[in-house]
């Protein structure tokens, strides 16, 4: 089936319900990150620790996704990647200092979601959907402490009608569960919702799982073009407006 003919199909639907994904789909977790991890490693005096600031996220960076995908499976616990994912970086430098490593988890935990910015047209896309009256649902894997307060800062949250969090869902994405889940509380069948999102293992994999027609938002648009399997890629969000 040529991608013209399964975009065609796509548009013969008539979404009703729009699912988003929070972090790097419409709230820049990665600038955020950054900004809070500087203010926090400035605080701290980190500095005696690491020759930079760039030295101290660029280990941390890569712990953390690999932390992330242990949590996703199931295999570590929530407390046990906060701490680690600073154990890991002080560790690294000879510090072994689980204390500071606990101290400096919790100040970054709460410096991030003081900070607000968005993803390039996030706000447009949100007004536009708001607008068209589709009701909107946040379907997020991060912690509903943190996840509440990243949407109040940024001042977004009045825009969603149910945010439904992994914790509260009792399972992440992929698992289908979840999407079923925020399906249900907006009364909506699969056929008509779609997900949007940037992580194709957890957003995209976990729509096609519940049967919902997804967005794949990558972080970095393959340079080959390269679509992998799902319903539309998009290099921008502004480019949802041509699918809803
Ligand atoms: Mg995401």
């Amino acid at each position: 089936m040529s991608y013209w003919h399964i975009q065609k199909l796509a548009h013969s639907k008539n979404y009703k319900y729009v699912f988003l994904d929070l972090d790097d789909t419409i709230w820049d977790f990665h600038a955020n990150a950054r900004l809070a991890m500087k203010d926090m490693f400035d605080n701290r005096g980190l500095i005696r620790y690491f020759e930079n600031f760039d030295q101290f996220f660029d280990i941390y960076a890569k712990r953390n996704i690999e932390l992330w995908e242990l949590y996703g499976k199931g295999e570590i616990t929530k407390e046990y990647l906060s701490i680690e994912r600073f154990r890991y970086p002080l560790s690294k430098m000879g510090v072994n200092d689980e204390e500071l490593a606990e101290q400096i988890g919790q100040q970054y935990l709460d410096n991030l979601p003081t900070q607000t910015a968005l993803m390039p047209h996030a706000i447009e896309l949100l007004d536009y959907l708001t607008e068209k009256k589709y009701p909107l649902t946040i379907i997020s894997n991060g912690f509903v402490e943190v996840q509440y307060r990243k949407m109040r800062s940024s001042n977004i949250e009045h825009y969603f009608n149910h945010i439904v969090l992994s914790e509260a869902a009792g399972a992440l994405k992929p698992d289908k569960r979840i999407f079923e889940y925020a399906l249900e509380l907006n009364g909506a069948k699969p056929s008509e919702a779609i997900m949007i999102g940037d992580s194709y293992a957890a957003d995209i994999v976990g729509a096609i799982n519940a049967g919902i027609d997804q967005v794949y938002y990558p972080l970095h648009y393959p340079e080959n073009d390269e679509k992998p399997e799902c319903t539309y890629m998009i290099g921008t969000l502004k480019e949802v407006i041509a699918i809803l």
